[in-house]
C-alpha cells in the first residue's frame, strides 16, 4: 500500500474501530479474567481502551492493578475503619517490609512530596500546619534547594506548601545557598547522572549542614532494592509512586523515612481538614490496595519477570525488523523506568511516514495500541512491562502490519 492509500484508509479506520469493538480480541488471561463478562463501561461511554506498549504514564492512567490488589480493594469497600488507625497500622507494616523507620500511604509521589515538605517545616506544631502555605512571620523555613539539572514539573508539589525553590549547579553553589532559611534539599533520582552532584555526595553535604533531605524515586522500581536503598543510605524522606512499577492504585504513593517528619506530615493529611493536604485524600481502599500491591510486588520473581520482558521485546523487535528499512535497539534507562525499552527507527526513504503518522495508525487500529515518544520524527519506543502477558503478540503483529503497509 502506498502512502496515499494508507492515509485514505486511515480516515476509514475510526469508523471500523467503532463497530468492531476491541475487548473481544484481547486474550483472556489470568489477569484479564476479572473483567470478563462484566458490563463494558468504557465502551458505553464511547471511550477508547488500548494496549499500553508505552509505559507508566499518568495521562494513560498508569498501570493495571493485579488481582490481589483488586481483592483487597473490594474487601475494604465493604467495611468501615478509622482512617488514622488504618494509616498507622499500614504504615507500620510497610516500614517493616521496606526496612525503614516509618511510612505512610499518600495519594501519589507528588502528594508524598507535598506532605513530606509540610512535615519538615511544620514539625508537630498545629498552628504552623494551619498556616501553610503562608510562611511569612511563622518562623518556618522557606527554601528548598535542588540542582538545576533536577528541575522537573513535579517540584511544584513542594511549592504548594509555600517553599521557594533555590536552584544550584555546583557543590560550591550548594554550600553557599544553604542558610537558616533552608528547609529541605531535594534530589531527583532519575536525573542522578545529569547533575554535577550525585546521590551520595548530595546527602553528605546535607548531613554536614544538618539539612533534611528528600529524594524523588517516583518511577524507580525496578529494581526492587530501590525501595530500601535510599532510606538505608540516609535520605530522610523517600517518595515513590504507587501506580507505576509497583502496580498499586494509580492514586496512591509512598512516603518513607524518618518517623518525626512523616508523623508531622500526617498532620497535614486527611482526615484533618484545615490543612494543605486535605485535597490529597487516599481512602481505605487505596491504602489497603497499596499495601497489598507492595506485598505482591515484593513476592514477585523479578528475575523471571525481567526475562519475560526481554523475550517480549525480542519478539516485537524480530517482527518489525523483518520489514526492510526498520532497525531496533534495546536500551535500559539507568535509574527511572529501568526496564528493557525498544527503540524502533526507520529509514524515511523506505517507510515514508513520521512517527506521529504511524502512531496515529496504531491508535486507530483494532485493537488500539499506544507506544512512547522517541528521540525524533522517525523513531518511537516500546516497552512491554505494562502489557497483559500475551498482548506482545498483538503488538508485534500490528506493528509489522502497519510498517509493511506504510512501506513505499
Ligand atoms: C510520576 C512521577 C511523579 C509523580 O508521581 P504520582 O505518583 O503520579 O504523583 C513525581 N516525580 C517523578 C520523577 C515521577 O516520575
Amino acid at each position: 500500500m502506498n502512502r496515499r492509500d494508507l492515509l485514505k484508509n486511515m480516515s476509514a479506520l475510526p469508523v471500523l474501530g467503532a463497530f468492531a469493538g476491541t475487548a473481544k480480541l484481547l486474550p483472556i488471561t489470568e489477569e484479564a479474567e476479572g473483567t470478563a463478562g462484566a458490563k463494558d463501561y468504557f465502551k458505553d461511554l464511547g471511550i477508547r481502551t488500548f494496549i499500553n506498549a508505552a509505559g507508566t504514564y499518568t495521562f494513560m492512567t498508569g498501570s493495571l492493578m493485579r488481582p490481589e490488589v483488586m481483592t483487597a480493594i473490594n474487601y475494604a469497600s465493604k467495611e468501615y475503619v478509622l482512617l488514622d488507625e488504618l494509616q498507622d497500622k499500614v504504615g507500620e507494616r510497610i516500614a517493616q517490609l521496606l526496612k525503614c523507620e516509618y511510612a505512610t500511604v499518600t495519594s501519589g509521589a507528588a502528594a508524598a512530596m507535598t506532605l513530606g515538605a509540610a512535615g519538615v517545616i511544620t514539625g508537630m506544631d498545629e498552628k504552623k500546619v494551619a498556616a501553610l502555605p503562608f510562611l511569612e512571620g511563622t518562623g518556618m523555613k522557606s527554601e528548598v534547594i535542588m540542582q538545576k539539572a533536577h528541575e522537573i514539573a513535579y517540584a511544584h508539589a513542594m511549592q504548594n506548601v509555600g517553599l521557594k525553590i533555590i536552584y544550584i549547579e555546583t557543590r560550591e553553589e550548594l554550600e553557599k545557598a544553604i542558610s537558616d532559611k533552608t528547609a529541605l534539599m531535594y534530589f531527583l533520582n532519575a536525573n542522578n547522572f545529569d547533575g554535577k552532584i550525585q546521590v551520595e555526595e548530595f546527602l553528605q553535604i546535607a548531613q554536614k549542614h544538618n539539612i533534611p533531605t528528600m529524594i524523588d524515586c517516583a518511577a524507580d522500581v525496578p529494581p526492587v532494592e530501590n525501595l530500601w536503598k535510599y532510606t538505608g543510605m540516609g535520605y530522610d524522606l523517600v517518595c515513590f509512586s504507587g501506580g507505576k512499577g509497583i502496580r498499586g492504585p494509580q492514586s496512591a504513593g509512598l512516603l518513607l523515612g524518618r518517623k518525626k517528619y512523616i508523623q508531622a506530615a500526617r498532620l497535614s493529611a486527611p482526615p484533618r481538614g484545615n490543612t494543605i493536604g486535605r485535597g490529597l485524600k487516599v481512602n481505605k481502599e487505596e491504602v489497603l490496595g497499596m499495601l497489598v500491591a507492595l506485598e505482591t510486588y515484593l513476592a514477585t520473581d523479578h528475575a523471571k519477570e525481567w526475562k519475560m520482558w526481554e523475550t517480549q521485546i525480542k519478539l516485537i523487535s524480530d517482527a518489525v525488523t523483518s520489514v526492510p528499512g526498520i532497525t531496533t535497539s534495546v536500551h535500559v534507562p539507568p535509574v527511572a523506568n529501568h526496564i528493557p525499552t525498544l527503540h524502533i527507527t526507520w529509514d524515511p526513504a523506505k517507510v515514508p511516514a513520521t512517527a506521529a503518522q504511524i502512531r496515529e495508525t496504531l491508535r486507530k487500529g483494532n485493537p488500539s495500541i499506544e507506544v512512547a515518544d522517541g528521540a525524533n520524527q522517525h523513531t518511537f519506543n516500546v516497552t512491554t512491562w505494562m502489557l497483559v502477558p500475551g498482548q506482545e503478540k498483538i503488538v508485534a503483529a500490528q506493528l509489522k502490519k502497519v510498517f509493511s503497509e506504510t512501506h513505499g
